[in-house]
């Protein structure tokens, strides 16, 4: 095909949108690849619109490849299916939901678990029928809080989701891995640098789970791995290596201490090692409590105090994942002034046991360990609080921050962090929504046998995103062939007539090979425009008839590289299918 910027839908900007913080945000708007019509809510104009549909089909491949199979399903959606799973409650805020002429309660589909289980409840029944995969490509709706980077994160967005059902465990495992390693063929075809790491399973349920990031500064995610074990891990997914308890006999008594001001650990510290308390003491000796309160969706507000290690911060993210499908917020002055047992800067396991206020600590604050910590009082802290002697906690969370340097939690080798954007997410549900639905079929046996579900994401459209993140330089974008708008972008750089029908035979000539052509033939646009153009747009090959022509040569543009060739006219179209991976041999 030959598409002319004559006649193209597209108009290039020259500066950066003033919302857009992100590379790809800013390239793909100005490159006329997309556009805002709210936050979280895009257009996709021809060039875009193309790239996500060969994404798309790279994604089709793959499933196909696998034995899934595609159907469509609706995304508006009704609310029994969610409310018996209890998701249109526990999504919370990130969930459309409408109501149609009629008053009836509607959503806007977030993702299909409940649905997938429901259309297999609905056409199998017998053993025979299984294994079977499902998938479809289609646009999903979340009422994101901070939509972001454009098509990075949307409140519509392009979602390939796949779900699997199995008769037993070691079917499900299978499907699993199949998908799994579907996943690492599509992002090695897109050209994606990625990791895999464990995740958590967050408000999908189920049990085991691993997301694919791509690997970027700008990504939301931050995962650690250690380089010695191979182990890698979302943040969140982080557990946490707990010491063994200790004894607890013969340990010193707790003594509370006038500490002075002291409000913060730093201070804390300070006193404690001009306290001649016999040892040195550091940050990771004292026991910080971080107040919260938490709520599930629909639920009441309620206290919940975090203890961590005084060294480390509790992480949000982390303290999100571990709570979820609860949200929380920190306490504010409000929420201090009525519950005057809370002595802020002081605040210690006596008061909140003693008050009813839950209290989760770091799983390294085991049994036997002694503490310095609140007294509840103002000045005052206590020194050697012996967990299992002295308090109680009421169980462990995993909120506290995770370092680079922190023990892998294989025990093998330390972490180090980096950051990414998920592109890819896949589980092992269970039977969570098949219990839910009752989703069985008749075994060989003549018993019923639930299904076992998994459900597979990729972001689609967020990979458009991410493909330009990874893929660009100051001047524009640079596609991978596999996903280019066009194989390769001719430009007319001269006004003379010859030139003119040359390129145009050239064009006839790529596209009679099967190769698509984007030709810039805008008669009154000057060549420095058009290459500055051809550079931002970012197919990995442009053919320049200019100047040369004249002489019988032409100039072949490499995108990725920079590199600028001059051929011979004549050797254009066998150069360009040779470097497109179409020649002959
Ligand atoms: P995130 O942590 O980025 O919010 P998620 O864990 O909520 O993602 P999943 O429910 O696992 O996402 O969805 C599957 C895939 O869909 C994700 O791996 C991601 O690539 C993509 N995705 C999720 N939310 C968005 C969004 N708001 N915009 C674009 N793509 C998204
Ligand atoms: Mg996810």
């Amino acid at each position: 095909m030959i598409t002319r910027l004559s006649h193209l839908f597209l108009r290039t900007l020259r500066d950066d949108p003033a919302d857009a913080e992100v590379p790809s945000h800013k390239l793909l708007v100005r490159a006329g690849y997309v556009r805002r019509v709210a936050p979280g809510v895009y257009s996709w104009l021809p060039l875009g619109l193309t790239v996500l549909r060969r994404v798309e089909q790279v994604v089709r491949e793959e499933m196909n490849a696998i034995g899934a199979q595609e159907i469509s399903l609706p995304a508006l959606l009704p609310r029994e299916p969610y409310e018996v799973t209890g998701r249109w409650t526990e999504y919370g805020d990130g969930l459309f939901r409408l109501k149609d002429r009629k008053g009836a309660d509607m959503l806007l589909g977030p993702t299909h678990e409940e649905l997938f289980a429901l259309t297999v409840k609905g056409e199998y029944s017998s053993y025979k029928d299984l294994p079977v995969t499902l998938y479809q490509i289609q646009t999903k709706y979340r009422d994101e809080e901070r939509p972001r980077a454009g098509i990075l994160r949307g409140r519509e967005f392009v979602m390939k989701d796949s779900y699997s059902f199995d008769l037993d465990e070691a079917g499900a495992k299978a499907s699993y891995h199949a998908h799994r390693e579907a996943y690492q063929r599509i992002f090695d075809r897109l050209g994606i640098s990625y990791v895999v790491v464990a995740a958590t399973s967050g408000a999908m349920g189920g049990s085991a789970s691993e997301e694919f990031l791509a690997e970027s500064e700008i990504g939301e995610d931050t995962f650690v791995r250690s380089p010695e074990s191979g182990y890698a891990a979302n943040v969140e997914a982080v557990v946490t290596p707990a010491p063994p308890s200790r004894p607890i006999d013969g340990l010193p008594a707790a003594v509370v201490h006038e500490t002075g001001s002291t409000p913060t650990i730093a201070t804390l510290v300070d006193w404690a090692n001009g306290a001649d308390l016999g040892r040195t003491v550091t940050a990771a000796d004292t026991l910080k409590n971080v107040l919260v309160k938490t709520r599930v969706p629909g639920g009441e507000w309620e206290l919940l105090a975090i203890g961590v290690p005084g060294d480390r911060e509790v992480d949000a993210k982390r303290l999100e994942a571990s709570l979820a499908p609860a949200e929380f917020e920190l306490l504010g002055d409000a929420d201090f002034a009525a519950n005057p047992f809370l002595v802020r800067g002081y605040i210690g396991p006596k008061a909140l046991l003693a008050n009813g206020v839950r209290y989760l600590v770091d799983p390294r604050v085991v049994p036997g360990t002694a503490w310095i910590t609140g007294a509840d009082e103002q000045g005052k802290h206590v020194v050697d609080l012996v967990v299992g002697r002295d308090f109680t906690p009421d169980g462990t969370i995993e909120a506290a921050e995770v370092r680079d340097g922190d023990l892998a939690p294989d025990g093998r080798g330390t972490l180090v962090s980096a950051r990414g954007i998920e592109i890819g997410h896949i589980f092992q549900l269970g039977t969570k929504y098949t219990d839910a639905f009752a989703v069985d079929v008749l075994g060989e046996n003549g018993k019923p046998v639930r299904l076992i579900q998994g459900s597979y994401g990729v972001g689609v459209s967020r990979l458009v995103a991410v493909i330009a993140e990874q893929m660009h330089d100051d001047k524009g974008l640079r596609w991978p062939a596999s996903v280019s708008p066009a194989d390769v972008h001719v430009v007319i750089a001269n006004k003379d007539e010859g030139a003119r029908a040359g390129a145009e035979s050239l064009a006839a000539d790529l596209d009679a090979r099967g190769l698509d052509v984007l030709l810039d033939d805008r008669p009154k646009v000057s060549p420095g425009v058009k290459f500055k153009d051809s550079e931002l747009i970012g197919v990995p090959l442009t053919l320049v008839v200019g100047r040369g022509w004249a002489d019988g040569t032409v100039e072949i543009k490499n995108r990725f590289d920079g590199s600028t060739r001059e051929i011979a006219a004549d050797d254009a179209v066998s150069e360009i299918l040779t470097a497109t991976g179409r020649g002959s041999r």
